[in-house]
């Protein structure tokens, strides 16, 4: 198989042509440097994105939290992640690098706090 596949890993964001087959990455052409091979084996073979998102917190002086997964989750699961996400609430004050939510659907990684929420007064 082949195909073209935007390598991320860097904001130059090179158009890697790929080429494939059921069990391994057999070619690569137009990368600038070796970081795109892992990169489109991962996108192929175990594609992960990291969940953005937020949170509801309970007697906060703002209503919501912004979290993130402390490391990529495999696609397939990011939309049933969001639903989790969704029913999360946390009680103010909220802390940067709070967990708000450990081993996301068994994948080992976990949602913490990317910003911090006071607690209302
Ligand atoms: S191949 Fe290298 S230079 Fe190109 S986007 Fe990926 S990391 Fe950046």
């Amino acid at each position: 198989m082949k195909g073209v596949i935007v390598c991320v890993v860097c904001p130059v964001s090179c158009p890697v042509e790929v080429e494939w087959d059921e069990h391994d990455v057999l070619d690569t052409d137009h990368n600038q440097c070796k970081l795109a091979l892992p990169y489109v084996k991962s996108e192929i073979f175990d594609p992960r994105r990291t969940v953005t998102s937020s949170v509801v917190v309970e007697g906060g002086v703002m209503p919501l939290a912004s979290v993130k997964t402390d490391r990529p989750i495999p696609k397939a699961l990011v939309m049933q992640a969001m639903s989790v996400v969704l029913g999360i609430r946390v009680a103010a004050p909220v802390r940067i690098g709070d967990v708000v939510a450990r081993d996301l659907l068994g994948t080992g990684a976990n949602l913490v706090a990317t910003r911090d929420v006071e607690a209302a007064p």
